[in-house]
């Protein structure tokens, strides 16, 4: 199918504030065409007579978001356990709940996890779960371009080669589909299970997705029995030879973000699981400063509690604002950017992806800044609407590898109020004494 989004107002990605009134030619799953030339435009209607052509008057265009850090499938326990200790919730409440998933419980968290990403405009997202191939399931049903990531830890080698292997099976020759490994954690996995990891991620050519440093009690523990930190250890194994994208990182000190970007390490900030958990202020405008690629993720919606990467933009930009005590910490290009073209680069699509150019995979959302109260009086600046006044719900069209998934506020092909009802019906079985 051939596209053409005309009339709207062009925010590429590709260079810094700037934003033009064009048009978007999209042929397949590419974007062959951006514009303000009206003999150019015309040529492409002429030249492509079957397209469908979506009027953008009053619209942003711009690359869709990319959420680097989730377990899609925890919206099933969405306010399931909310306002307790980390430990406590982690222990008592979520991973005994966990343990009675199965694979259609993680497809079926899934498709409503991503339902509520594509109305909201997100249109990749990197995942880590048990049975991540029931998510690649339900993304691929969905159409949203995701990686997928199996996980190990010590007690779980041979479950994590399964998923690996069922991951990898279903992902083949797919290509909104992708495989990453996932170590959990540096405090949840031994030296041994790191290098299967590797040998493993050698073997199949996979990128690492890995927590580290999300608490502070992880450090001083794990520098008393390895007697290095973390991050100098897991360079010192070789993790790190390979593309990693890092979930959370809020304690690292300044050598460490250097071994990072070093690396090309990406940091996925997650700044509303850290404010829920209470787990801290990642310093995301140090990290940048040290040359690391910063994106942003919505971690599992049981500590966030939704998967709306405008907040995360905004929360992103506030956090640092306060933490750092300068207004011009994060601004809101910066901002945009991790959730765009940073989030490209942590999928390993740099180029590809987070940009509106002739050339890049055709993933574009529309969004509403007109009849909506939050976004008047007219701002001339829309960086500063996008970032600080959006919504999720203001995206009103979502495009995915060139197919239309969200028309005019509405989720093609999915009945959100049965997929909500089988949920709900789902963890009431689930939670029964
Ligand atoms: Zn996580």
């Amino acid at each position: 199918m051939n596209l053409l989004i005309s009339n709207g107002t062009v925010l590429p990605m590709t260079e810094k504030d700037k934003f033009f009134k064009a048009a978007v030619g999209i042929s397949g799953n590419r974007i062959t065409m951006v514009s303000s030339d009206e003999a150019e435009i015309e040529s492409f209607r002429k030249s492509n007579p079957d397209l469908t052509e979506i009027d953008a008057q009053d619209k942003v265009v711009m690359p869709g978001l990319i959420n680097t850090h989730t377990h899609v499938s925890m919206v099933l326990m969405r306010g399931y356990s909310d306002d307790v200790e980390l430990m406590d919730w982690l222990s008592n409440h979520i991973w005994p709940l966990e343990a009675k998933l199965t694979n259609s419980d993680v497809e079926l968290g899934a498709e409503l996890g991503i339902a509520e990403m594509l109305l909201g405009g997100t249109t990749s997202f990197i995942d880590m779960y048990h049975y991540d191939h029931a998510v690649a399931k339900a993304a691929d049903k969905t159409g949203i371009r995701a990686t997928v990531s199996p996980f190990f830890l010590d007690s779980r080698m041979p479950l994590f080669m399964e998923d690996l292997e069922k991951a990898l099976e279903f992902c083949k020759g797919k290509e909104t589909l992708n495989v990453m490994i996932a170590p959990h954690a540096p405090y949840t996995c031994s030296d041994d299970a790191f290098k299967v990891g590797m040998t493993t991620a050698d073997k199949y050519d996979l990128n690492f997705h890995i927590h580290l440093n999300e608490t502070a009690g992880e450090t001083p523990g794990y520098i008393e029995t390895h007697g290095e930190s973390p991050v100098r250890h897991l360079e010192k194994l070789g993790l790190f030879s390979r593309p990693t994208v890092a979930a959370h990182c809020v304690y690292l000190d300044p050598e460490e973000m250097d071994i990072l970007a070093k690396h090309g390490v990406t940091a996925a900030h997650n700044p509303k699981s850290n404010m829920k958990l209470a787990s801290g202020f990642a310093k995301t405008k140090e990290m940048l400063q040290h040359g690391m690629n910063v994106s942003l993720g919505t971690d599992g919606a049981a500590s966030n509690n939704n998967l709306d990467m405008w907040e995360e933009m905004r929360s992103a930009s506030l956090m640092q604002k306060a933490l750092t005590l300068d207004p011009l910490a994060i601004p809101a290009y910066t901002a945009l950017e991790m959730a765009t073209v940073n989030g490209a680069k942590a999928m390993g699509m740099e180029n590809e992806l987070g940009i509106i150019k002739q050339g890049a995979l055709a993933d574009i959302i529309l969004v509403d800044l007109k009849g909506l109260p939050h976004h008047y009086p007219e701002q001339p600046n829309i960086l500063s609407s996008l970032v600080y006044s959006c919504r999720a719900s203001d995206v009103d069209t979502t495009i995915v590898n060139g197919k239309i998934k969200v028309r005019n506020h509405i989720l093609l092909n999915t009945d959100i109020d049965s997929l909500g009802q089988r949920c709900t019906e789902r963890l009431t079985a689930l939670t029964k004494k």
